[in-house]
């Protein structure tokens, strides 16, 4: 077998299976269709559970900073020339913000698409979609890491001289066509977070909260902080 052989079959995802992202952080990048992704794996390899199949190694809730993430590791196996191969790990992470959007937190919707999302990194180091990353020199996932959203990070506004006036009908959550909340301060998504008392904050409380006290601006708790302490 060649060196190159499982990449060049897979590397390349047709148009059909691709989606810009066209709004908030992810602008620009591509959202790649999962099931596309498993068809990829079942044309080289056969069906899953035979020809590949993937087993979960761990689950778990992990809170990093204001955020609450689900992650699970998976090893992904396939059978090449009658041979089954070592496992080809994968981390997937979704934080739990995404699932704001009906006002409802699951954890069971938050595992599924970090099961996909490790899925989706497994399949990466065999070289699945490949001309997508490549062509980015980057990927969704690693941009939702904290080192590279560090980098991004817009230079901080100087501080504001005084506070403007609260407008006479403060506005509600604003949620973006993504489904996000955007802080009105460093334009980063506004994430949940449990608090010392251990009560979770979706991000729609923390919107709620914050423009109740920060005269309908919509801040995350890390800004609304700096609020505070100035
Ligand atoms: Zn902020």
């Amino acid at each position: 077998m060649k060196n190159m052989e499982f990449y060049d079959r897979l590397r390349t995802v047709p148009e059909e299976a691709k989606k810009p992202i066209s709004a908030g952080r992810l602008r620009g990048f591509t959202d790649i269709n999962p099931m596309w992704r498993i068809k990829a794996l079942t044309e080289l390899f056969g069906p899953c559970g035979i020809g590949w199949w993937y087993k979960i190694t761990d689950k778990r809730m992990e809170g990093s900073g204001d955020e609450l993430r689900a992650f699970v590791d998976i090893e992904l196996y396939y059978v090449w020339e009658g041979k089954t191969s070592q496992p080809v790990v994968g981390t997937g992470g979704s934080s739990f913000l995404t699932m704001e959007k009906n006002g409802t937190y699951t954890s069971d919707e938050c595992y599924k698409m970090a099961l996909t999302d490790a899925l989706s990194v497994a399949a990466k180091n065999l070289g699945v979609a490949a001309d997508v990353y490549y062509a980015k020199d980057r990927d969704k996932y690693t941009t939702t890491d904290p080192e590279p959203r560090q980098i991004q990070q817009a230079p901080k506004p100087a501080p504001k001289p005084e506070m403007p006036p609260p407008p006479e009908n403060p506005p509600g959550p604003r949620e973006a066509s993504d489904g996000y909340y955007y802080c009105d301060s460093c334009n980063q998504i506004i994430n949940g977070f449990k608090d010392k008392n251990g009560t979770v904050w979706t991000p729609r409380d923390i919107v709620a909260a914050s423009i109740a006290k920060y005269g309908g601006r919509q801040l995350c708790v890390a800004c609304a902080r700096n609020e505070s302490k100035a």
